[in-house]
């Protein structure tokens, strides 16, 4: 009977394990060579991983909107931070949205954003970001537009209001 009682084999939950060990060892991560002493706070305040993409949203009146995003892994958690740029329709040359939006992550290292909750900071910083963009946006709009994109918008203007063109077969 002691023999049933054994378990076959035994779970260790090693998710708890690394828990304990990523709060209490924190010290002992090869990571940075640079500094050993990695406290709670400097992990709070380094990327583990950023990345770039496009990606699509809504503006405050339901418009489609094209956002450059940033998206940073923090040292000391796995959910990612998220900053956007909005992307002006009449893009100005040499502009790199990457570098704009990379100042609008790096505003969350260190930062007490959870899931769902902003902080206090980004409560206001996040919507100061879409309203900053979407002036730029609509003063860009106010600017004389280059002439080879409005002889191409003319162009489409007149094209989009052609009726298509339907072509019966046999009719001649
Ligand atoms: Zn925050």
């Amino acid at each position: 009977l002691s023999n049933v009682k054994e378990p076959v084999f035994t779970v260790v939950d090693k998710r708890h394990q690394y828990a304990e060990e990523s709060q209490q060892d924190t010290p002992k991560v090869q990571e940075a060579p640079a500094n050993p002493a990695i406290t709670e706070f400097t992990r709070k305040r380094r990327w583990k991983s950023v990345g770039y993409m496009i990606a699509m949203g809504r503006g405050p009146s339901g418009e489609t909107l094209i956002l450059g995003r940033a998206v940073g892994l923090r040292m000391d958690g796995d959910k990612p931070f998220v900053a956007d740029y909005i992307l002006p329709p009449l893009y100005p040359r040499g502009l790199d949205w990457t570098a704009e939006v990379t100042k609008r992550l790096d505003t969350f290292l260190g930062c007490e954003c959870k899931e769902h909750h902003a902080c206090d900071m980004h409560k206001n910083l996040i919507p100061g970001w879409m309203t900053g963009d979407m002036k730029r946006i609509g003063e860009s709009m106010t600017v004389a537009v280059p002439e080879a994109i409005e002889v191409l918008m003319r162009l489409e203007q007149i094209k989009s209001k052609t009726p298509p063109l339907i072509i019966c077969p046999g009719q001649r």
